[in-house]
Parts: structure tokens; C-alpha cells; sequence
């Protein structure tokens, strides 16, 4: 899917004090690009993505998805067309801790009432080199094969757009090296469009381009 920001502001109020994290970003991401998103930590990119996420509100601008504003949207549209359409990858995992692998990739499906769920959550957890660990409690995987559940489960309802937050920030090298590929192997493949915070260098250079969170604006 397409994806337009226009003129995005994003102040947070704490008591006295604001901060204003965005400051009139703009940016346009074509269907099925890979861009990265770098940055000094604190200059938004949390913020940014939370808000293509249509978890939190921006306190003025657009984003246009396929053409639809987001901000318009009312709580529960948003939810609804974010189960459908978005995938998240959360830099701290998120899994279910009392759900197998298997059962954290099956939930999304679950809860969109799709068909031949437990196929189709098997299917994506090969996908990322998990074939063998289906049945694993999250507290009895490695942190790599915990954030490569997450990537599954981010990607088993086949988003049109992928957010993933420093997704392999918690990996040792050469985890986040080896998860990271298996990333860009699936999105690469689907043709998700995707943007990805990273601070690695080497994650940026499998993207397609990078944008710089500097001073609120890309
Ligand atoms: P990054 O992900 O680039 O490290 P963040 O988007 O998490 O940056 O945060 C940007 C700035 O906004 C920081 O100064 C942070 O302290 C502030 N901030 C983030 N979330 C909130 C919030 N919910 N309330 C107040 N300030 C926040
Ligand atoms: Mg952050």
C-alpha cells in the first residue's frame, strides 16, 4: 500500500512542559518499498511509527494510506483496519507468555476468522527457520526465536504495511544478522511495503532507502 505524510506534528504535554517530537514531517512511501527509519534515540522514531500504526494520534497533519486518511478514522475503524492491514513488530516481542509459538502466530488469525489458521501459522513460522520449535512456550526460546515469532506473527495476516521497531536492537550480532535476513526474505517476498527503525547500518542497507529523523522532520 501507498503511504503519504503530510505535514505531521506530534507534541506530547507533560504537566508545564511540551515537547514537540514531529515537527511537520513529510514523506511518501510507494507499495511494496522497504525504507528504514534512523535517528538519534529521542528524536521520534517510536513516535513516528506509533502513529502509522494508528496507535496514538498525531496533534496535526495527515497520513494517507492508499489515499484514506488515517486521522479520520474513528477508534474503532482504526482497530479494525490495523488487524487487517498493518503488522507490528514491537522492539520488546509482546508474545503471549502462556501461548505456545504456534498459538501466538495463530492469534491474529483467530481474531480475523480466518480459515485453515493453524496451517497457515505453521507455514509462516518455516518461513522464518521456526518449523521445529512450533510447539516451544516463548519462556523456553532463545531471544532470537522469540522476536523471529513476533516477525511471524507481525506477517501471517499477510499485512499490506509492516512496522517494525529495532527489530533486531535486542539480538547479539550475529542473531539479528541471521532473523534480520529471514525479515527480508519474507517482505521481500510478499512485496509488503515496510518501514523499519533500526540504529544498525547493515539493517539500513538491505532497505531500499533511508530516511533521517533529524530535528522532527525526515
Ligand atoms: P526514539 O524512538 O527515536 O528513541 P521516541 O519516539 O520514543 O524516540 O521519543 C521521542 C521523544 O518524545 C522523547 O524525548 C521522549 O521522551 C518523548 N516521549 C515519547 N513518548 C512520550 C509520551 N507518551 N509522553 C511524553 N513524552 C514522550
Ligand atoms: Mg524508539
Amino acid at each position: 500500500m501507498s503511504l503519504k505524510l503530510e505535514g505531521l506534528f506530534k507534541t506530547y504535554t507533560q504537566g508545564e512542559s511540551e515537547v514537540h517530537v514531529l515537527k511537520g514531517l513529510t514523506a511518501e512511501i510507494q507499495p511494496g518499498e522497504v525504507v528504514a527509519v534512523v535517528g538519534q534515540s529521542g528524536s521520534g522514531k517510536s513516535t513516528l511509527l506509533s502513529l502509522l500504526a494508528g496507535l496514538d494520534r498525531p496533534s496535526s497533519g495527515a497520513i494517507l494510506i492508499n489515499g484514506t486518511n488515517l486521522t479520520g478514522k474513528s477508534e474503532e475503524a482504526m482497530t479494525d483496519f490495523r488487524a487487517k492491514n498493518i503488522g507490528i513488530v514491537f522492539q520488546q516481542f509482546h508474545l503471549m507468555s502462556h501461548l505456545t509459538a504456534l498459538e501466538n502466530v495463530m492469534l491474529p488469525l483467530e481474531i480475523l476468522r480466518e480459515s485453515e489458521i493453524e496451517a497457515r501459522a505453521k507455514a509462516q513460522l518455516e518461513a522464518v527457520g521456526l518449523g521445529h520449535r512450533l510447539n516451544h512456550m516463548p519462556s523456553q526460546l532463545s531471544g532470537g526465536e522469540c522476536q523471529r515469532v513476533a516477525i511471524a506473527r507481525a506477517l501471517v495476516v499477510r499485512p499490506q504495511l509492516l512496522l517494525a521497531d529495532e527489530p533486531s536492537g535486542n539480538l547479539d550480532v550475529e542473531t539479528g544478522r541471521k532473523v534480520m535476513k529471514q525479515f527480508f526474505d519474507v517482505v521481500r517476498a510478499n512485496k509488503t511495503t515496510t518501514v523499519v527503525v533500526t540504529h544498525s547500518p547493515e539493517v539500513a542497507g538491505f532497505c531500499d532507502r533511508s530516511l533521517i529523523l533529524t530535528n522532527g522532520a525526515l
